[in-house]
């Protein structure tokens, strides 16, 4: 017996001793591993002149290496080989950006590319270099991609797959097209809707947006972004930009810190944890500092706090307005030091090469580290090796067989079908294509007004490059009918023919109404007011004397104010902006060939005064009625007064669900644990659709003011006619934190409701589990 056990005693010793020693073996493997990695950047820093390093760390705009002017280049586009020359071989520039005003084919870009990338390795520093696009929809510099629906319509699917799936596509777009970095997603919160990026966001979420940039992130990166068919990530606009108190493009943010943290910060957080490899920083001010210049944000939070190791890229002539528009420093070469000692990597100058002077000259005088800036250039260059550029650095360019395919077409169609929220219906939809239906208004026979700015130009208003072969709604109408008539109505600010229009309308069954909104991008997208212009407010008041009914369908970049005219309409379809298959997806949807399921990602409001998130205070019910009700919902039912026009998370579907039996695990939980949730849903019709179950959870007394309620898990569920099932969440305990009066997470003992739909339940934190930090 003894025997025995001395046997199995040395044999376990003997495993023990192998498994260590293969540990050990592969430790050291990944540390050498890393060790030849960074010698080899090392030993490139070593070599690089300070000219060479400030180059590394210099972004320029294609414009200064083509033929032409700067905003006014030849056509065709042409690479200027003295100007890449200089670029090259004089500053030894790290980074490229841009396209030149319009979408360019394939073989343009494999051109670009292969001549770019010949001469970055044969000359100056014979590094590679790094070239970045804003493909925020699908690669929509390139022509023959896939236009995907614009975020703001992804985050109303809230179908994460879906929507990794079109950031995968969107990846392999780009590839296609040589590119390596993407200048996407948006992870900035659309809490003031007046801002003209407000389609660019995943909406007013915390969690929503966190689930959504994940997303974006596996789908842009994968497993491992050498991949050919992936992309570099790059975050924006990191932070505070989309909450400027005017509304108004890159002016002032006033957040106090605790709400930055706990609304503002999260994302990015939870996209830098999902491994995104880069991020831009916030053109704008936050509380009265320009984020170029917050050492706070872009090194203590940033680096410190988040841990984050990837590059830290400028937004357009940043540096130079520190000077210029934000008077903070009084020459290039101040505003250099400033931003630079804040945390800068990379500088988007992006039209000269001022940054690079004034840079040189700070290193060689001594005002900056030669380390501080090899602590940058060994950042791009990490991201340059972990792209597989210094071994590529010219992709296989005939490796993207699927490239503008069906099947790519076919994503983006999904997103555009699972995006469209139904908001109103008087039984009036789906429609049979035996109806008489006249379409009009501005949204109807458009492709730009589908796909809104940043569609192969930057502003996406020039009809001449739209992709061949997309449908317009009214168009894709037609291909499911032949009793649909098509007339103008009204431009989108004017009457084209709105008389005749509702003349036509008697001879008809239904109208259908395209309201719409001029495709823009930043500060072009700037607007006074959110109501729908007059004209097409008028159209549909004009339109309703024909006594006919009304289903509106609404394409706009941010929620148009409607209060005066919702009243006319019989049905409602948000639209957001659903991209190149948006008007197939609208048809299939008023046929009822697809039954819509996306929900708002936003509160959408009634009044441009009375700018409202779900998950506001207690107190911000308005004046009269205060302490009497506690929820804008209850609000609502009570003095039938809605304060907004429809709930974030709300959307109807074609099929009736119901919920019902909703249980937690337990009652009360400790800060470790996790509330395991139950709900029986159930497609009480012969439709089947989906559902997204969305589980909000109320902190009844803390030491903040909480919100009435805050998302915290949901999940989209597919139900054939009359099926019912058991849909499983989970929250984990610490979500539940947040930022309390010292600026920390904490998690605070007490009672919770949680509700889904209209079913509620309570569960509490027990006590002793007080102030614990969130990871
Ligand atoms: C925008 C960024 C964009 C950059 C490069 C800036 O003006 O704010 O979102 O990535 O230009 O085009």
């Amino acid at each position: 017996m003894k025997q025995i056990i001395k046997a199995t005693f040395l044999f376990l010793t003997f495993l023990f001793v192998q498994s260590c020693e293969k540990k050990i073996k592969t430790e050291s493997l990944i540390t050498n591993k890393n060790k030849v990695a960074d010698s080899r950047i090392e030993n490139l820093i070593k070599k690089m002149s300070v000219e060479q390093k400030v180059g590394q760390m210099t972004q320029i705009n294609i414009d200064v290496v083509s033929k032409g002017e700067v905003y006014n280049l030849d056509t065709p586009h042409q690479i200027d080989s003295v100007k890449l020359d200089v670029a090259i071989n004089k500053y030894f520039i790290g980074s490229i950006l841009n396209a030149a005003g319009y979408p360019f084919s394939r073989d343009h870009w494999k051109n670009i590319i292969t001549t770019i990338q010949t001469k970055a390795i044969t000359g100056g520093s014979k590094v590679p270099i790094l070239y970045g696009i804003d493909a925020i929809h699908g690669a929509n510099y390139t022509i023959g991609s896939t236009l995907f629906p614009q975020q703001i319509a992804l985050a109303a699917t809230w179908n994460p797959t879906l929507v990794e799936e079109a950031a995968s596509i969107t990846a392999y777009d780009v590839s296609a097209s040589g590119i390596p970095w993407n200048f996407s997603p948006v992870l900035d919160l659309a809490r003031q809707p007046l801002w003209g990026r407000f389609y660019e966001t995943f909406g007013e979420d915390v969690y929503l947006a966190k689930t959504m940039g994940k997303a974006f992130i596996r789908g842009y990166q994968g497993e491992n972004v050498k991949n050919p068919h992936k992309v570099a990530a790059c975050l924006k606009h990191y932070v505070g930009y989309s909450f400027p108190l005017s509304g108004k493009d890159r002016t002032p943010a006033w957040i106090p810190n605790r709400i930055l943290k706990e609304y503002f910060l999260p994302t990015f957080k939870a996209a830098i944890d999902e491994g995104a490899l880069s991020i831009m920083v916030n053109s704008g001010e936050v509380n009265g500092v320009p984020v170029h210049a917050s050492y706070h944000l872009l090194t203590t939070v940033l680096r410190k706090e988040f841990g984050f190791e990837g590059i830290v890229l400028t937004d357009w002539e940043d540096i130079i307005k520190l000077y210029k528009d934000h008077h903070i420093a009084s020459n290039m070469k101040e505003a250099v030091l400033i931003a630079i000692n804040a945390g800068i990597d990379m500088s988007m100058t992006p039209n000269n090469y001022s940054f690079n002077d004034a840079l040189i000259e700070l290193v060689k005088e001594g005002s900056i580290k030669e380390s501080r800036i090899d602590a940058s250039v060994r950042r791009i260059l990490i991201m340059k090796q972990k792209l597989g550029l210094l071994k590529t650095p010219i992709p296989n360019f005939a490796n993207f067989p699927k490239f503008g395919s069906k099947e790519h077409a076919e994503t983006s169609l999904q997103g555009a079908k699972e995006s469209i929220t139904l908001v109103k219906n008087e039984k009036i939809l789906p429609l049979s294509n035996a109806s008489k239906i006249l379409v009009t208004g501005p949204g109807a026979n458009s492709l730009n007004y589908l796909n809104g700015g940043w569609t192969h130009t930057w502003q996406g208003d020039e009809t001449k490059y739209n992709t061949v072969g997309k449908n317009t709604i009214q168009e894709a109408l037609k291909l499911h009918s032949d009793n649909i008539t098509y007339m103008e109505g009204s431009s989108l600010d004017s009457n084209i023919n709105t008389a005749a229009t509702l003349m036509e309308a008697k001879n008809n069954d239904v109208i259908v109404v395209c309201l719409s909104e001029d495709p823009a991008a930043e500060r072009p997208a700037d607007i006074n007011s959110l109501d729908f212009p007059k004209a097409q407010q008028n159209l549909v008041k004009q339109l309703y004397k024909s006594g006919k009914p009304i289903v509106v369908v609404t394409t706009t970049a941010r929620p148009r104010i409607m209060r005066e005219i919702e009243p006319l309409m019989n049905a409602i379809l948000i639209a957001y902006l659903p991209g190149n298959e948006g008007g197939t997806a609208v048809a299939e949807t008023i046929f009822g060939l697809n039954n819509p399921s996306g929900k708002l990602p936003f509160t959408y409001p009634k009044y441009q005064g009375l700018n409202i998130t779900y998950d506001h205070k207690h107190t911000e019910k308005t004046n009269r009625f205060l302490g009497q009700t506690s929820s804008l919902n209850e609000y609502d039912t009570k003095f039938k007064g809605r304060v907004y026009q429809w709930d974030f998370g709300y959307g109807l579907s074609y099929s009736n669900f119901i919920y019902s039996n909703l249980k937690t695990d337990k009652t009360q939980y400790s800060k470790t644990d996790t509330v395991k949730i139950e709900v029986t849903l159930t497609n009480q019709s012969e439709i089947a659709g989906s559902e997204v179950v969305q589980a909000y959870c109320s902190d009844l007394v803390a030491s903040i003011t909480p919100s009435v309620k805050r998302l915290r898990g949901f999940k989209k569920v597919k139900l054939k006619a009359n099926q019912s099932t058991i849909v499983k969440l989970s929250i984990p305990i610490k979500e539940l934190a947040f930022v309390g009066k010292e600026n920390q997470w904490i998690l605070e003992a007490g009672e919770f409701t949680l509700s889904i739909d209209k079913l509620k339940t309570n569960f509490g934190i027990t006590k002793s589990k007080v102030k614990q930090k969130k990871n």
